[in-house]
Protein backbone atom coordinates (compact mmCIF):
# COMPACT_ATOMS: atom_id res chain seq x y z
CA UNK A 1 0.00 0.00 0.00
CA UNK A 2 2.82 2.28 1.05
CA UNK A 3 4.46 1.80 -2.40
CA UNK A 4 1.60 3.06 -4.66
CA UNK A 5 1.14 6.06 -2.15
CA UNK A 6 5.17 7.17 -2.67
CA UNK A 7 4.88 6.87 -6.35
CA UNK A 8 1.67 8.95 -6.62
CA UNK A 9 2.91 11.38 -4.59
CA UNK A 10 6.49 11.34 -6.32
CA UNK A 11 4.86 11.24 -9.50
CA UNK A 12 2.62 14.51 -8.63
CA UNK A 13 5.49 16.60 -7.07
CA UNK A 14 7.52 15.67 -10.47
CA UNK A 15 4.64 17.24 -12.52
CA UNK A 16 4.10 19.97 -10.25
CA UNK A 17 8.17 20.98 -10.37
CA UNK A 18 7.65 20.80 -14.40
CA UNK A 19 4.71 23.62 -14.37
CA UNK A 20 6.38 25.93 -11.93
CA UNK A 21 9.65 25.48 -14.30
CA UNK A 22 9.31 26.86 -17.91
CA UNK A 23 13.07 25.73 -18.09
CA UNK A 24 11.87 22.10 -17.98
CA UNK A 25 9.39 22.26 -20.68
CA UNK A 26 12.29 23.22 -22.89
CA UNK A 27 14.04 19.95 -21.49
CA UNK A 28 11.17 17.51 -21.76
CA UNK A 29 10.01 18.12 -25.15
CA UNK A 30 13.58 17.46 -26.52
CA UNK A 31 13.53 14.42 -29.04
CA UNK A 32 16.19 12.19 -29.95
CA UNK A 33 16.75 13.73 -33.82
CA UNK A 34 19.60 11.23 -34.98
CA UNK A 35 20.98 8.15 -33.79
CA UNK A 36 17.99 6.84 -32.13
CA UNK A 37 19.30 4.38 -29.09
CA UNK A 38 18.59 5.10 -26.01
CA UNK A 39 20.16 7.99 -23.80
CA UNK A 40 22.71 6.53 -21.01
CA UNK A 41 20.64 7.34 -17.98
CA UNK A 42 22.05 10.10 -15.44
CA UNK A 43 24.89 11.90 -16.29
CA UNK A 44 24.13 12.51 -20.14
CA UNK A 45 20.99 14.03 -19.03
CA UNK A 46 22.42 15.96 -16.09
CA UNK A 47 25.06 17.53 -18.70
CA UNK A 48 22.32 17.96 -21.36
CA UNK A 49 20.55 19.72 -19.13
CA UNK A 50 23.12 21.69 -17.65
CA UNK A 51 24.19 23.03 -20.93
CA UNK A 52 20.88 23.73 -22.11
CA UNK A 53 20.91 25.92 -18.92
CA UNK A 54 24.06 27.79 -19.70
CA UNK A 55 23.24 28.56 -23.34
CA UNK A 56 19.89 30.35 -22.47
CA UNK A 57 21.77 32.33 -19.97
CA UNK A 58 24.64 33.35 -22.18
CA UNK A 59 22.34 33.98 -25.72
CA UNK A 60 19.20 34.45 -24.12
CA UNK A 61 17.32 32.26 -26.16
CA UNK A 62 16.21 28.38 -26.17
CA UNK A 63 18.80 25.98 -28.41
CA UNK A 64 17.51 24.38 -31.12
CA UNK A 65 19.91 21.59 -30.89
CA UNK A 66 21.84 19.69 -28.40
CA UNK A 67 24.94 17.22 -29.78
CA UNK A 68 26.36 14.56 -27.04
CA UNK A 69 29.52 12.74 -27.93
CA UNK A 70 31.14 10.68 -25.73
CA UNK A 71 35.08 10.04 -24.45
CA UNK A 72 36.52 6.73 -25.30
CA UNK A 73 39.20 4.82 -23.64
CA UNK A 74 40.79 2.04 -25.90
CA UNK A 75 40.95 -0.98 -24.19
CA UNK A 76 43.66 -2.53 -26.10
CA UNK A 77 45.74 -2.08 -29.65
CA UNK A 78 48.43 0.35 -28.14
CA UNK A 79 49.80 2.42 -31.14
CA UNK A 80 48.69 0.20 -33.46
CA UNK A 81 45.73 2.68 -35.33
CA UNK A 82 48.07 4.72 -37.12
CA UNK A 83 49.60 1.42 -38.04
CA UNK A 84 46.51 0.11 -39.82
CA UNK A 85 46.00 -2.51 -37.38
CA UNK A 86 43.40 -3.71 -34.66
CA UNK A 87 42.34 -1.56 -32.17
CA UNK A 88 39.19 -2.14 -29.26
CA UNK A 89 37.75 1.48 -27.92
CA UNK A 90 34.66 1.90 -25.71
CA UNK A 91 32.94 4.63 -25.31
CA UNK A 92 32.39 6.08 -21.41
CA UNK A 93 29.94 8.03 -20.07
CA UNK A 94 32.19 11.41 -19.69
CA UNK A 95 30.71 13.33 -22.86
CA UNK A 96 31.06 16.95 -24.92
CA UNK A 97 27.75 18.42 -25.03
CA UNK A 98 26.99 21.12 -27.84
CA UNK A 99 24.25 23.45 -27.58
CA UNK A 100 23.69 25.13 -31.02
CA UNK A 101 20.96 27.60 -32.18
CA UNK A 102 20.70 29.79 -35.37
CA UNK A 103 22.16 32.86 -34.80
CA UNK A 104 20.38 36.46 -35.76
CA UNK A 105 23.41 37.60 -37.71
CA UNK A 106 22.97 35.06 -41.25
CA UNK A 107 26.85 33.91 -42.31
CA UNK A 108 28.31 34.24 -38.35
CA UNK A 109 29.40 31.66 -36.47
CA UNK A 110 29.92 32.48 -32.37
CA UNK A 111 31.03 29.68 -30.62
CA UNK A 112 31.61 29.74 -26.59
CA UNK A 113 33.47 27.36 -24.39
CA UNK A 114 32.85 26.88 -20.82
CA UNK A 115 35.87 24.76 -19.88
CA UNK A 116 37.99 27.63 -22.08
CA UNK A 117 36.12 30.50 -20.56
CA UNK A 118 36.59 31.81 -23.86
CA UNK A 119 34.35 33.06 -27.57
CA UNK A 120 35.52 32.80 -31.24
CA UNK A 121 33.66 34.33 -33.94
CA UNK A 122 33.59 33.24 -37.59
CA UNK A 123 32.60 34.80 -41.03
CA UNK A 124 31.45 31.73 -42.64
CA UNK A 125 32.01 33.65 -46.36
CA UNK A 126 36.10 33.91 -45.40
CA UNK A 127 38.33 31.35 -46.22
CA UNK A 128 39.04 29.62 -43.14
CA UNK A 129 42.67 28.16 -41.32
CA UNK A 130 44.09 27.41 -38.18
CA UNK A 131 44.11 30.45 -35.55
CA UNK A 132 45.04 31.13 -32.24
CA UNK A 133 43.95 29.96 -29.44
CA UNK A 134 44.26 26.63 -30.40
CA UNK A 135 41.23 24.56 -28.91
CA UNK A 136 39.07 26.68 -31.50
CA UNK A 137 41.21 24.76 -34.58
CA UNK A 138 39.21 22.00 -33.56
CA UNK A 139 35.92 23.54 -34.15
CA UNK A 140 37.33 25.55 -36.90
CA UNK A 141 38.81 22.58 -38.87
CA UNK A 142 35.23 20.79 -38.54
CA UNK A 143 33.39 23.83 -40.00
CA UNK A 144 35.70 24.13 -42.44
CA UNK A 145 35.37 20.30 -43.96
CA UNK A 146 31.16 21.38 -43.78
CA UNK A 147 32.09 24.27 -46.16
CA UNK A 148 35.18 22.75 -48.27
CA UNK A 149 32.14 19.84 -48.85
CA UNK A 150 29.72 22.64 -50.29
CA UNK A 151 27.37 22.28 -47.23
CA UNK A 152 26.07 25.49 -46.46
CA UNK A 153 25.34 26.61 -43.16
CA UNK A 154 23.55 29.22 -41.48
CA UNK A 155 24.17 31.83 -38.80
CA UNK A 156 24.92 29.96 -35.94
CA UNK A 157 25.49 29.89 -31.65
CA UNK A 158 27.09 27.41 -30.08
CA UNK A 159 27.92 26.33 -26.72
CA UNK A 160 30.48 23.90 -25.57
CA UNK A 161 30.34 22.11 -22.42
CA UNK A 162 32.14 18.39 -21.56
CA UNK A 163 32.77 16.23 -18.71
CA UNK A 164 35.96 14.53 -20.47
CA UNK A 165 39.33 15.78 -18.87
CA UNK A 166 41.19 17.00 -21.23
CA UNK A 167 44.61 15.44 -22.65
CA UNK A 168 44.44 12.47 -20.77
CA UNK A 169 43.71 9.91 -23.22
CA UNK A 170 39.86 9.87 -22.86
CA UNK A 171 39.80 11.51 -26.50
CA UNK A 172 38.04 15.44 -25.20
CA UNK A 173 39.25 15.97 -28.56
CA UNK A 174 37.39 13.81 -31.04
CA UNK A 175 34.38 13.93 -28.89
CA UNK A 176 34.56 18.01 -29.44
CA UNK A 177 35.34 17.55 -33.39
CA UNK A 178 32.34 14.67 -33.59
CA UNK A 179 29.74 16.79 -31.57
CA UNK A 180 30.52 19.89 -33.32
CA UNK A 181 30.17 18.07 -36.73
CA UNK A 182 26.54 16.66 -35.24
CA UNK A 183 25.37 20.42 -34.45
CA UNK A 184 26.23 21.42 -38.51
CA UNK A 185 24.62 18.51 -39.55
CA UNK A 186 21.31 19.13 -37.88
CA UNK A 187 21.82 23.15 -38.16
CA UNK A 188 21.84 22.76 -42.51
CA UNK A 189 19.72 19.55 -42.47
CA UNK A 190 22.73 17.84 -44.38
CA UNK A 191 23.57 14.29 -42.80
CA UNK A 192 27.25 12.44 -43.63
CA UNK A 193 27.17 9.54 -44.39
CA UNK A 194 28.77 6.15 -43.68
CA UNK A 195 32.02 7.10 -42.62
CA UNK A 196 32.32 10.59 -43.79
CA UNK A 197 31.93 12.23 -40.58
CA UNK A 198 34.29 10.59 -38.63
CA UNK A 199 36.87 10.87 -41.54
CA UNK A 200 36.21 14.69 -41.30
CA UNK A 201 36.77 14.78 -37.80
CA UNK A 202 39.85 13.33 -38.71
CA UNK A 203 40.95 15.37 -40.91
CA UNK A 204 39.95 18.60 -39.26
CA UNK A 205 42.45 17.73 -35.99
CA UNK A 206 45.31 16.56 -38.84
CA UNK A 207 45.10 19.55 -40.50
CA UNK A 208 43.49 22.41 -38.23
CA UNK A 209 44.84 21.13 -34.97
CA UNK A 210 48.18 19.57 -36.36
CA UNK A 211 48.32 15.93 -34.59
CA UNK A 212 48.53 13.56 -36.84
CA UNK A 213 45.99 11.28 -35.27
CA UNK A 214 44.73 7.72 -36.82
CA UNK A 215 40.88 6.62 -37.22
CA UNK A 216 40.29 5.20 -33.78
CA UNK A 217 38.92 8.00 -31.78
CA UNK A 218 36.77 9.73 -34.27
CA UNK A 219 35.33 6.33 -35.47
CA UNK A 220 34.54 5.32 -31.56
CA UNK A 221 33.22 8.30 -30.73
CA UNK A 222 30.66 7.95 -33.84
CA UNK A 223 29.51 4.64 -33.83
CA UNK A 224 29.96 3.28 -30.69
CA UNK A 225 26.82 1.46 -28.85
CA UNK A 226 26.38 1.04 -25.06
CA UNK A 227 27.97 -2.18 -23.00
CA UNK A 228 29.79 -3.04 -26.09
CA UNK A 229 33.06 -2.72 -27.18
CA UNK A 230 33.72 -1.94 -31.00
CA UNK A 231 36.39 -3.94 -32.52
CA UNK A 232 37.86 -1.45 -35.41
CA UNK A 233 40.51 -2.60 -38.36
CA UNK A 234 41.94 0.31 -38.94
CA UNK A 235 42.98 -1.26 -42.34
CA UNK A 236 39.64 -1.71 -44.13
CA UNK A 237 37.76 0.35 -41.34
CA UNK A 238 35.71 -2.44 -40.45
CA UNK A 239 34.16 -2.87 -37.53
CA UNK A 240 32.56 -5.23 -35.13
CA UNK A 241 30.47 -5.20 -32.11
CA UNK A 242 31.70 -6.96 -29.03
CA UNK A 243 29.63 -7.46 -25.97
CA UNK A 244 31.11 -6.11 -22.39
CA UNK A 245 29.80 -8.28 -19.74
CA UNK A 246 29.22 -5.56 -17.58
CA UNK A 247 26.92 -7.54 -15.50
CA UNK A 248 30.28 -8.97 -13.76
CA UNK A 249 33.00 -6.86 -15.23
CA UNK A 250 33.34 -2.76 -15.20
CA UNK A 251 36.40 -0.90 -16.21
CA UNK A 252 38.37 1.67 -13.72
CA UNK A 253 39.93 4.68 -15.01
CA UNK A 254 42.54 6.14 -13.17
CA UNK A 255 43.88 9.67 -14.21
CA UNK A 256 47.09 10.33 -13.63
CA UNK A 257 46.98 13.95 -13.88
CA UNK A 258 50.73 14.03 -15.43
CA UNK A 259 51.74 15.10 -18.67
CA UNK A 260 54.66 15.43 -19.93
CA UNK A 261 55.89 18.12 -21.94
CA UNK A 262 57.68 15.51 -24.60
CA UNK A 263 53.93 13.70 -24.97
CA UNK A 264 52.78 15.10 -28.47
CA UNK A 265 56.82 15.12 -30.16
CA UNK A 266 57.15 11.41 -28.86
CA UNK A 267 53.91 10.49 -30.64
CA UNK A 268 55.10 12.13 -33.72
CA UNK A 269 58.20 10.58 -33.83
CA UNK A 270 56.33 6.73 -33.00
CA UNK A 271 54.97 7.30 -35.52
CA UNK A 272 57.55 8.77 -38.21
CA UNK A 273 59.79 5.55 -37.12
CA UNK A 274 56.85 3.23 -38.24
CA UNK A 275 56.46 4.36 -41.21
CA UNK A 276 60.15 4.51 -41.49
CA UNK A 277 60.60 0.58 -40.70
CA UNK A 278 57.48 -0.20 -43.06
CA UNK A 279 59.40 1.84 -46.01
CA UNK A 280 62.87 0.05 -45.12
CA UNK A 281 61.19 -3.37 -45.84
CA UNK A 282 58.98 -2.52 -48.50
CA UNK A 283 55.62 -2.57 -46.78
CA UNK A 284 52.68 -0.58 -47.05
CA UNK A 285 52.72 -0.12 -43.26
CA UNK A 286 53.44 -2.33 -40.61
CA UNK A 287 50.37 -3.87 -40.38
CA UNK A 288 51.83 -6.06 -43.39
CA UNK A 289 54.57 -7.38 -41.45
CA UNK A 290 54.54 -10.84 -40.60
CA UNK A 291 56.81 -12.75 -37.81
CA UNK A 292 58.73 -14.90 -40.43
CA UNK A 293 59.17 -11.29 -42.05
CA UNK A 294 60.48 -9.71 -38.95
CA UNK A 295 62.69 -12.38 -38.49
CA UNK A 296 64.40 -11.80 -41.73
CA UNK A 297 64.53 -8.04 -41.50
CA UNK A 298 67.57 -8.22 -38.04
CA UNK A 299 70.20 -7.16 -40.37
CA UNK A 300 67.93 -3.85 -41.96
CA UNK A 301 66.78 -2.70 -38.69
CA UNK A 302 68.54 -1.15 -35.77
CA UNK A 303 68.17 -3.04 -32.33
CA UNK A 304 65.05 0.07 -31.18
CA UNK A 305 63.09 -0.22 -34.76
CA UNK A 306 62.78 -3.80 -33.90
CA UNK A 307 61.42 -3.24 -30.76
CA UNK A 308 58.82 -0.91 -32.14
CA UNK A 309 57.80 -3.98 -34.93
CA UNK A 310 57.86 -6.46 -32.61
CA UNK A 311 55.36 -4.16 -30.35
CA UNK A 312 53.10 -3.63 -33.46
CA UNK A 313 52.84 -7.33 -34.79
CA UNK A 314 52.52 -9.00 -31.45
CA UNK A 315 49.67 -6.20 -30.29
CA UNK A 316 47.67 -6.46 -33.13
CA UNK A 317 47.60 -10.60 -32.30
CA UNK A 318 46.88 -9.65 -28.59
CA UNK A 319 43.75 -7.83 -29.37
CA UNK A 320 42.09 -10.56 -31.17
CA UNK A 321 43.33 -13.00 -27.98
CA UNK A 322 41.74 -10.54 -25.89
CA UNK A 323 38.47 -10.14 -27.85
CA UNK A 324 38.67 -13.93 -28.32
CA UNK A 325 38.96 -14.30 -24.04
CA UNK A 326 36.28 -11.69 -23.70
CA UNK A 327 33.34 -13.47 -25.56
CA UNK A 328 34.34 -16.64 -23.86
CA UNK A 329 34.22 -15.52 -20.84
CA UNK A 330 37.85 -16.42 -19.73
CA UNK A 331 38.28 -12.79 -17.66
CA UNK A 332 41.87 -13.74 -16.56
CA UNK A 333 43.70 -14.59 -19.24
CA UNK A 334 42.04 -10.96 -20.88
CA UNK A 335 43.52 -9.44 -17.91
CA UNK A 336 46.78 -10.77 -18.94
CA UNK A 337 46.58 -9.22 -22.45
CA UNK A 338 46.02 -5.65 -20.81
CA UNK A 339 49.13 -6.27 -18.51
CA UNK A 340 51.65 -7.74 -21.46
CA UNK A 341 50.08 -4.84 -23.21
CA UNK A 342 51.52 -2.28 -20.96
CA UNK A 343 55.01 -4.27 -20.68
CA UNK A 344 55.28 -4.17 -24.59
CA UNK A 345 54.41 -0.09 -24.69
CA UNK A 346 56.73 0.38 -21.66
CA UNK A 347 59.68 -1.61 -23.40
CA UNK A 348 59.36 -2.00 -26.24
CA UNK A 349 57.83 1.15 -27.83
CA UNK A 350 58.46 3.51 -25.04
CA UNK A 351 55.56 5.52 -24.31
CA UNK A 352 54.90 4.76 -20.57
CA UNK A 353 56.19 7.21 -17.67
CA UNK A 354 56.84 6.60 -14.00
CA UNK A 355 53.35 7.36 -12.94
CA UNK A 356 51.68 5.03 -15.38
CA UNK A 357 54.20 2.11 -14.33
CA UNK A 358 53.30 2.99 -10.49
CA UNK A 359 49.47 2.64 -11.59
CA UNK A 360 49.79 -0.64 -13.25
CA UNK A 361 51.90 -2.17 -10.61
CA UNK A 362 49.18 -0.94 -8.22
CA UNK A 363 46.82 -2.89 -10.06
CA UNK A 364 48.87 -6.31 -10.05
CA UNK A 365 49.42 -5.93 -6.33
CA UNK A 366 46.12 -5.84 -5.60
CA UNK A 367 45.34 -8.54 -8.20
CA UNK A 368 42.35 -11.23 -8.51
CA UNK A 369 42.03 -11.36 -4.96
CA UNK A 370 41.21 -7.40 -4.52
CA UNK A 371 38.98 -7.96 -8.09
CA UNK A 372 41.44 -6.80 -10.61
CA UNK A 373 41.81 -8.60 -13.58
CA UNK A 374 44.50 -6.49 -15.60
CA UNK A 375 45.84 -3.01 -16.28
CA UNK A 376 47.31 -0.94 -18.81
CA UNK A 377 47.90 2.22 -19.57
CA UNK A 378 45.54 3.68 -22.42
CA UNK A 379 46.00 6.52 -24.87
CA UNK A 380 49.13 8.21 -26.36
CA UNK A 381 51.70 7.76 -23.06
CA UNK A 382 53.68 10.10 -20.90
CA UNK A 383 50.96 10.64 -18.59
CA UNK A 384 46.66 10.49 -18.78
CA UNK A 385 45.28 7.49 -17.95
CA UNK A 386 45.18 4.04 -17.01
CA UNK A 387 42.33 1.22 -17.21
CA UNK A 388 41.97 -1.69 -15.18
CA UNK A 389 39.30 -4.48 -15.57
CA UNK A 390 37.62 -4.95 -12.90
CA UNK A 391 35.03 -6.92 -10.98
CA UNK A 392 31.95 -5.24 -10.91
CA UNK A 393 30.83 -5.74 -7.79
CA UNK A 394 34.79 -4.86 -6.32
CA UNK A 395 35.23 -1.75 -8.42
CA UNK A 396 34.38 1.41 -6.79
CA UNK A 397 36.77 -0.55 -3.80
CA UNK A 398 39.26 -0.92 -6.25
CA UNK A 399 39.16 2.87 -7.75
CA UNK A 400 39.21 3.96 -3.96
CA UNK A 401 41.96 2.41 -2.61
CA UNK A 402 44.73 2.54 -5.77
CA UNK A 403 43.75 6.37 -5.84
CA UNK A 404 44.27 6.50 -1.77
CA UNK A 405 47.48 4.58 -1.81
CA UNK A 406 48.85 6.46 -4.94
CA UNK A 407 48.35 9.82 -3.39
CA UNK A 408 49.50 8.74 -0.13
CA UNK A 409 53.04 7.69 -1.64
CA UNK A 410 53.53 11.12 -3.77
CA UNK A 411 52.12 12.92 -1.05
CA UNK A 412 56.04 13.96 -1.07
CA UNK A 413 56.57 13.81 -4.33
CA UNK A 414 56.00 17.23 -6.35
CA UNK A 415 53.36 15.38 -8.92
CA UNK A 416 49.76 15.85 -9.51
CA UNK A 417 47.11 13.88 -7.40
CA UNK A 418 45.44 11.11 -9.18
CA UNK A 419 41.64 10.53 -9.87
CA UNK A 420 39.63 7.63 -11.05
CA UNK A 421 36.19 6.81 -11.72
CA UNK A 422 34.22 3.82 -12.84
CA UNK A 423 33.42 3.94 -16.31
CA UNK A 424 30.30 2.73 -17.75
CA UNK A 425 30.20 2.53 -21.37
CA UNK A 426 28.55 5.00 -23.75
CA UNK A 427 26.31 5.31 -26.47
CA UNK A 428 27.99 6.95 -29.71
CA UNK A 429 27.43 10.59 -30.53
CA UNK A 430 23.54 11.53 -31.04
CA UNK A 431 22.03 14.70 -31.39
CA UNK A 432 18.72 16.14 -29.54
CA UNK A 433 15.77 18.34 -31.01
CA UNK A 434 15.15 20.95 -28.43
CA UNK A 435 11.20 21.83 -29.23
CA UNK A 436 10.15 24.39 -26.84
CA UNK A 437 6.50 23.50 -25.54
P1 LIG B 1 42.54 14.14 -25.50
O1 LIG B 1 41.87 14.04 -26.83
O2 LIG B 1 43.17 12.86 -25.08
O3 LIG B 1 41.66 14.70 -24.44
P2 LIG B 1 44.12 16.05 -26.93
O4 LIG B 1 45.38 16.76 -26.61
O5 LIG B 1 44.07 15.24 -28.18
O6 LIG B 1 43.75 15.17 -25.66
O7 LIG B 1 42.93 17.09 -27.01
C1 LIG B 1 42.70 18.01 -25.98
C2 LIG B 1 42.42 19.37 -26.58
O8 LIG B 1 41.09 19.39 -27.20
C3 LIG B 1 42.35 20.47 -25.55
O9 LIG B 1 43.64 20.95 -25.22
C4 LIG B 1 41.50 21.51 -26.26
O10 LIG B 1 42.29 22.23 -27.19
C5 LIG B 1 40.51 20.65 -27.05
N1 LIG B 1 39.25 20.50 -26.27
C6 LIG B 1 38.72 19.37 -25.78
N2 LIG B 1 37.57 19.60 -25.12
C7 LIG B 1 37.36 20.93 -25.18
C8 LIG B 1 36.34 21.82 -24.67
N3 LIG B 1 35.31 21.38 -23.95
N4 LIG B 1 36.46 23.14 -24.96
C9 LIG B 1 37.49 23.61 -25.69
N5 LIG B 1 38.48 22.82 -26.19
C10 LIG B 1 38.43 21.51 -25.92
MG1 LIG C 1 42.83 13.68 -28.72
Amino acid sequence: MLLPVTLLLGCWGFAHFLFNHPFCLTICSVIVLMNADILNKGCVESGRDAVIAKFEKRFNCNPDFVSIAPGRVNLIGGHVDYNRGLVLPMAVDRHTFIAGAKGEEAGILTVHSIRENESFVVDLACPMSPAQPNWTNYVRGVVHGFLSRGIELPGLNMLIDSTIPSGSGLSSSASLEVATAGILEAASGVMLKGNEKPKLCQQAEHEFANVPCGIMDQFSVTFAKREHMLLLDCRDESIEQVAFDHEHLALAVINSQVRHELSQSEYAMRRESCESISTTLGLESLRELTWNRLEQSRGQLDELSFLRAEHVVRENERTLEFVHYMKNADWFQAGEMLYQSHASLREKFQVSCAELDELVDAARQVGLTGGVLGARMTGAGFGGCVIMLVEREKASDVVSKIVEDYNRSGATLSRPRASGFVAESAEGAQVIKCAVG
